[in-house]
């Protein structure tokens, strides 16, 4: 199926290039075929027109050379002279009475069939305009009058000319300029179609520098196109100014906000330190005032918590994150967290792990925050009597950490979702239970400043399992 759509791409119907395209054609064609039509036109005048004034004087001039004669002889002799004087090879002649009877006639019909005399000489009326007719096989042009003699009508004339061969090579010239009209607008619109894909090539090249554009290297990027036309090229002038103002926007946003959560976590910690040393060493507190004073410590620990994050946040965008790399053997890493994960959250926690020491270069204390915070997670997201599993081992592309639970889960559709900043998935449950939305963003930005990688498996009421891959070095 996407093989097809690859070989056949989707048509937009609102795509510029389709209008463009579209447009451009009908015009053509529509030019095109007035020409066509034009051209019939004048070819059919140059060819047959000549015929038709032709017959129209003959039909004009015979009653008056008829009138002419008869002064001079008996009217039937006078309209015989008539139509011989007016013969001409191809053009033929006859009168007839009232009552369709022949009265006299040209002397050239040998020249035609048969059968196609019969059919004329059977015409019953003709009309004053010269008209073009099939008789048989044959083209005529065809017009007719009244012959008046001495104030008293003879008969009806028929005047007819010939034109088979001029009407057989205004049809084939028809059928040719079709034809060609029909080729050269196919051909016009394919041409068309490749000129506006290529005049547009531009800006789709522009589309797609600017899509691939991330947050990490807005300072930086530059949209160029070499062979652009010099609109595009401003349009991409336009957007380089853009990025620019984005960037120091972004820049300043994160400045801000590493000043914020810098200049508050400081004075909180030292609120956070007295409440603690005033619960510890007071005696003589009622229980309003201990739980007060202990809701207060909790509080200003979670909100130092978050600064905490914010802060680690705003200095990775801007690169100014530390990390000690080192040669880190996770076994006793992963046996040290679980023993403070135990300690602080009551929680029965499982490690899977095979004897093998597993080593990577990695920071080991930021490994250990991301640890403890994916085992909080798990912990707050599962059942309290449900055990937690640390899992090691080394696999083809590195060494894997796995941290499951038998909790809750993540719905499908929320699993891509839950490593942004500040996403909170389900949040009728999350409502109840404390955390901020920044614990996996800030697990995912710093196992992939150390080239790890994160990903989660989960499934509704079963549990999730949170997978950090870290490179081979
Ligand atoms: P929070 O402070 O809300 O825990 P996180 O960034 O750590 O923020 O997690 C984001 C969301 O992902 C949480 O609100 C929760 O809905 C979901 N989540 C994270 N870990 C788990 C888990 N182990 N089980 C179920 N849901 C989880």
């Amino acid at each position: 199926m996407t093989q097809i759509r690859k070989i056949y791409p989707k048509i937009d119907p609102y795509s510029l290039r389709l209008r463009l395209t579209v447009g451009v054609a009908v015009v053509s064609t529509l030019g095109l075929a007035n020409l066509a039509f034009w051209t019939g036109w004048k070819i059919q005048q140059l060819l047959i027109n000549n015929h038709k004034e032709n017959i129209e004087i003959i039909a004009q001039r015979l009653p008056r050379d008829v009138q002419i004669y008869s002064e001079m002889m008996p009217s039937a002799t006078a309209l015989q002279k008539s139509i011989d004087n007016l013969t001409e090879t191809n053009t033929f002649l006859w009168v007839k009475n009232t009552d369709n009877q022949i009265l006299a006639k040209s002397n050239n019909w040998n020249q035609l069939p048969n059968a196609t005399t019969t059919e004329l000489m059977s015409l019953g009326e003709m009309t004053l305009k010269p008209r073009i007719d099939k008789v048989g096989e044959r083209y005529f042009v065809l017009c007719g009058g009244a012959v008046p003699v001495k104030g008293k009508i003879l008969g009806k004339l028929f005047v007819v000319q010939d034109v088979t061969r001029e009407q057989k090579m205004f049809l084939v010239m028809v059928q040719s300029l079709s034809i060609g009209s029909v080729i050269t607008i196919v051909v016009m619109s394919v041409a068309i179609a490749i000129y506006i894909k290529r005049s547009l090539q531009p800006l789709m090249q522009l589309s797609q520098m600017t899509s691939v554009i991330s947050l990490a290297d807005l300072g930086q990027a530059k949209l160029y196109l070499d062979k652009a036309p010099s609109e595009v090229k401003e349009l991409a002038q336009t957007f380089n100014m853009m990025l620019a103002r984005l960037s120091q926007s972004w820049e300043q946003e994160r400045q801000f906000v590493s000043n914020v959560s810098h200049e508050l976590r400081t004075p909180l910690t030292i609120v956070h330190g007295y409440l603690q040393s005033v619960l510890r060493r007071q005696t003589n507190l009622t229980d309003m005032q201990q739980e007060a004073l202990e809701t207060a410590a909790s509080e200003a620990e979670r909100t130092i918590r978050l600064l905490q994050d914010l802060l680690d946040l705003a200095r990775a965008d801007s690169g100014y994150l530390q990390f000690c790399l080192e040669e880190c053997l996770l076994n006793d890493l992963i046996i040290e967290v679980a023993g403070m994960a135990e300690k602080y959250s009551d929680r029965q926690i499982i490690i899977e792990n095979n004897i093998n020491p597993i080593t990577v270069k990695a920071d080991y204390n930021r490994l250990k925050q991301v640890l403890l915070n994916l085992i909080d997670n798990a912990v707050k997201y599962s059942e309290p009597n449900t055990p937690i599993t640390l899992k090691l081992e080394q696999q083809e592309q590195g060494a894997i950490i796995q941290v499951s639970d038998q909790g809750y889960g993540i719905p499908l559709q929320q699993q891509s979702r839950i490593f942004e900043r500040f996403y909170r998935a389900d949040e009728a449950r999350t409502s109840s239970i404390g955390g901020s939305g920044l614990g996996l963003s800030i697990v995912k930005t710093l196992v992939e400043s150390m080239e790890g990688s994160v990903t989660v498996r989960s499934r509704l009421h079963e549990g999730s399992t949170f997978t950090i891959t870290l490179p081979k070095h």
